[in-house]
């Protein structure tokens, strides 16, 4: 149903603009769809779980309030460089301000990174959907995501991919993720408390894995768990000295590696504290 109300809307955008050079009212229903969509009214993806299943409910937390401001935070994300309009339709759709506490909740579409509690962060925005660009991702990919934190960067990767598995090691983290995300009707994404180092072997491989937090080095299980053809997008590196860097998984098993972007992300608890 939802995807036809686009259609319907560009139709009607279409025998405007026949009649009237089309101008101003392209815009106004380009606007609409991006309204409609901005409040969850039409989904960006349909592909996924269900008919509509992965397509995010509206939300009731400040409903209008921050649609200029979720519109204006897309517009610089684009200005940054990230251009894949798949994602930045998802940017502009998925509501970060319910993945925020009330104490932030004004500043949810600041272009930063902000406070979850337990010492952890919601990413930047534009990190997220530079990360995401660069997995590349199609709507059937099955996608591990390690540092599952909110769920914000977890809800962008299921409106993109078919099937995402996160994993968080903060129990109480992954509990108020699973919470949101459950309440926005997100149903093609599997949660699990547990250490990130480790992987998700019994689903492995996967098309695309992604880390948001910082190990030293990029974990060999996680290399292993990747498909060839694959992509692998994580910061790497101590303290203030981390690069983004994307892993690509080649035919004959050897990996291609791309040094992106300097980043700061939080670090990647060491393999064994969680147990
Ligand atoms: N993408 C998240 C960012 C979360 S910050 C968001 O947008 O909200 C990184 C997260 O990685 C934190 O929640 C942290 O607890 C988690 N983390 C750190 N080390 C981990 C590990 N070894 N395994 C799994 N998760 C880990």
């Amino acid at each position: 149903m939802r995807p036809s109300a686009i259609d319907f809307i560009r139709q009607f955008a279409a025998r405007f603009a026949v009649r009237d050079n089309g101008e101003n009212q392209g815009k106004f229903f380009q606007n609409l769809i991006r309204s409609m969509t901005l409040l969850g009214l039409v989904s960006a993806n349909s592909a996924g779980c269900g008919q509509d299943a992965n397509s995010v409910k509206p939300v009731e937390v400040g409903k209008l309030r921050f649609e200029q401001q979720q519109i204006d935070l897309v517009n610089g994300i684009r200005e940054k460089g990230v251009h894949d309009e798949k994602v930045l339709k998802v940017i502009a759709s998925v509501p970060r301000h319910a993945f925020v506490s009330d104490e932030f909740r004004q500043s949810s579409y600041d272009d930063n990174p902000l406070p979850i509690g337990d010492g952890q962060t919601i990413s930047q925005p534009y990190i997220v959907a530079y990360m995401t660009e660069a997995l590349d991702l199609e709507p059937q990919d099955r996608v591990l995501e390690i540092g599952t934190g909110s769920g914000y960067q977890t809800c962008v990767l299921a409106r993109l991919a078919g099937q995402v598995y996160s994993i968080e090691i903060i129990d109480e983290l992954a509990k108020r993720a699973k919470k949101v995300l459950t309440d926005l009707g997100v149903c093609n994404i599997h949660l699990r408390t547990g250490d990130g180092y480790k992987g998700w072997p019994e689903e492995a491989p996967f098309d695309a894995i992604i880390v948001t937090a910082a190990p030293p080095a990029i974990p060999e299980k996680l290399i292993e768990q990747l498909k060839v053809g694959g992509r692998l997008v994580a910061p790497v590196g101590k303290d203030e000295m981390q690069w983004l860097v994307c892993l690509t998984k080649q035919a004959n098993g050897e990996v291609k590696r791309e040094t992106l972007l300097p980043v700061r992300f939080v670090p990647m608890v060491p393999s064994g504290r969680s147990d």
